[in-house]
């Protein structure tokens, strides 16, 4: 439903770092918050609503610590994400830890964060059925998702998603959906 009011976000922001665990893509907050203030709201509504239905399976999260956020409307009516309040008490998030985490750590926390959306669990299982269905290669060896990991073990490039052996040589399959981490 188009209002013809566009939303827009907060001035400052607290989280920033907004995995989308559908696509496994990060959320770009200007263009996600700067639209139809209806569209804005639906989504709004969406993301609480799927909470209630399944909190173990929530649509947005804080790339940092994988809690569900909400979708937050000030008294300005601006917008803004912050941690849903029924995970804030039990998680303690990287952000208040941030600032004793180097910038490639934090990368590889969201690297890793991003190993749990649905399309690269979807990916990671087309290359192990496949491992699988051929004769000559080994049990495939497949990668767990690390949610409820420390933090320290989250920070660390780890191993690939899916790995085999095939006439001795070993295979080594990585999935990426982002090009941010080509080089990494
Ligand atoms: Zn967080």
């Amino acid at each position: 439903m188009f209002t013809y009011e566009i939303a827009q976000p907060t001035a400052t922001m607290l989280l920033t770092e907004i995995l989308d665990l559908e696509t496994g893509l990060g959320i770009d907050l200007q263009s996600f918050l700067t639209r139809d203030l209806g569209l804005v709201m639906k989504d709004r509504g969406e993301l609480a609503s799927r909470y209630a239905r399944d909190p173990s399976s929530p649509w947005l999260v804080c790339a940092l610590c994988m809690a569900p956020v909400i979708l937050v409307r000030t008294m300005e009516r601006r917008f803004h994400f912050r941690h849903h309040p029924r995970e804030e008490a039990e998680q303690k998030c990287s952000i208040s830890t941030r600032g004793q985490l180097s910038a490639e750590q934090i990368n590889c926390i969201k690297y890793n964060a991003a190993k749990e959306s649905a399309t690269h669990l979807w990916l990671k299982g087309i290359i192990r059925d496949s491992l699988i269905a051929d004769e000559q290669c080994s049990e495939p060896m497949v990668e767990k998702v690390w949610r409820g990991m420390r933090l320290a073990d989250r920070a660390q490039w780890r191993k690939p998603d899916v790995q085999a052996e095939l006439n001795g040589q070993r295979l080594a399959f990585e999935v990426q959906l982002s090009t941010t981490y080509l080089t990494g």
